[in-house]
């Protein structure tokens, strides 16, 4: 499983490279997180072997439960819908939650970092296909929520995220892109004191063009460890 994931990665790398050569950007602009979700601990420890220390869950226990087992030099990403009885689960733990698509869920994050005397890296998400079936603002709600956000001072804002849409369609998945990169422009106009550095954009199917279209972290899980069970 080691080599399986080191060859995968190298692949990926390669990809990336080419990517960002066809749009003029630098390797060293894209992260690549490794979306473990589903995976067991143990073949997460194997990813980490061949070199990953970047690692999504979205799921809060699941992420607890694997940040308890594994190594401590791991960043642990929470990219999934978040409840707020489930707080408790993710913010001792991650290093960015990307997916902040409330103001309530913000609100109580903010609370809870509080009592925790800690400052809560996250994401705005942005659902910019416009599919019931996601989370995430809508495009014309983030101005809103995100003059709200930043004023909570236990949460720092980093940039916004979003999941394209499902289709083969590569014209709407880049105008998906396009929009959360246009978004980005317009609130870090209207806040130039807040640094707004990150765009989580572009899985398995789709992160060339999320590259292309300025993407900074790329979640990858069935490209690096093949197809989920569940
Ligand atoms: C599952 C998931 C991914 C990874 O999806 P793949 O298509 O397997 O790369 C990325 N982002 C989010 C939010 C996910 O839930």
């Amino acid at each position: 499983m080691e080599n399986l994931i080191r060859q995968a990665v190298a692949r990926i790398n390669e990809r990336i490279e080419a990517a960002c050569q066809r749009s003029g950007r630098k390797f060293s602009e894209v992260t690549l997180i490794a979306v473990s979700k589903t995976f067991s601990a143990e073949v997460v420890l194997q990813a980490y072997r061949a070199g990953l220390r970047i690692f999504g869950e979205n799921r809060p226990q699941e992420l607890r439960d694997k940040a308890q087992v594994l190594p401590d030099d791991i960043e642990w990403h929470f990219i999934g819908h978040l409840q707020t009885n489930k707080i408790k689960y993710v913010v001792p733990r991650a290093a960015l939650i990307h997916s902040v698509d409330s103001v309530h869920l913000a609100q109580a994050l903010q609370q809870f970092a509080q009592k925790r005397s800690q400052v809560v890296p996250v994401l705005l998400e942005v659902n910019t296909s416009g599919e019931s079936s996601k989370f995430g603002f809508a495009p014309e709600a983030v101005e809103a929520a995100f003059a709200q956000i930043a004023t909570f001072e236990n949460l720092e804002i980093r940039g916004l995220m979003t999941i394209g849409p499902l289709t083969d369609d590569q014209q709407s998945i880049r105008r998906a892109f396009r929009q959360l990169y246009t978004l980005r422009e317009k609130l870090q106009s209207q806040a130039p004191a807040v640094e707004l550095p990150i765009l989580s954009m572009g899985m398995s199917n789709d992160f060339e063009i999320a590259i292309e279209e300025g993407s900074t972290h790329i979640r990858l899980g069935t490209a690096i460890f093949g197809a989920r069970g569940r």
